[in-house]
């Protein structure tokens, strides 16, 4: 069984948003086209409260139950079947979807037989990249749909080293029209 984790397409991370990835939206229609080939899709979602270690970091982004945390609107987000809230306390970046707090997401997609995971989203060098490595340590057979993520690249390359790290992980790259 498969299933695609939709990471961060939210407001904050497109352009015009307080933390916004160039090209974010552009993963946008490329992950609408593909979800209908998964059984399982969840989305993660950056849920911050007002103050956060993680605004020493970062720019104040995805505050939770503010309109920048919501999904980009174009996303077809009815297909959502779980939400994952992550980086929810003060003391937390939650970069990765596995450390949601408001469920156990390894356990959640073994409760559903899920055995391959299709990671997609923003951003390519944060929340993609710590996603799809620990997707890989739960055991999952993990693939990185290359034309469905954006890097925020603070450094100009830091999301082509994301996707060396990935695959030197056990990641596997792969085009959304090579998804079987
Ligand atoms: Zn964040």
């Amino acid at each position: 069984m498969r299933a695609l984790l939709v990471v961060d397409v939210q407001i904050d991370f497109c352009p015009g948003g307080a933390l916004a990835v160039p090209g974010g939206d552009k993963v946008v229609p490329v992950i609408n086209r593909i979800m209908d080939r998964f059984p399982v899709v969840v989305a993660s979602k950056d849920w911050h409260p007002r103050q956060s270690v993680h605004f020493g970091k970062w720019p104040v982004h995805c505050v939770r139950n503010t309109p920048g945390a919501e999904f980009h609107p174009g996303l077809q987000s009815v297909k959502i079947k779980q939400v994952i809230l992550k980086g929810t306390k003060d003391k937390d970046d939650g970069y990765s979807a596995f450390e949601a707090t408001n469920v156990d997401l390894a356990a959640y997609l073994k409760e559903r037989n899920v055995t391959d995971l299709y990671v997609a989203g923003l951003a390519t060098d944060y929340c993609v990249r710590a996603s799809a490595i620990d997707a890989v340590k739960n055991g999952f057979a993990t693939y990185l749909v290359e034309d469905a993520v954006a890097a925020v690249n603070v450094h100009p390359e830091d999301g082509a080293r994301a996707l060396r790290e990935m695959e030197a992980a056990g990641v596997v790259r792969i085009r959304s029209g090579e998804i079987p």
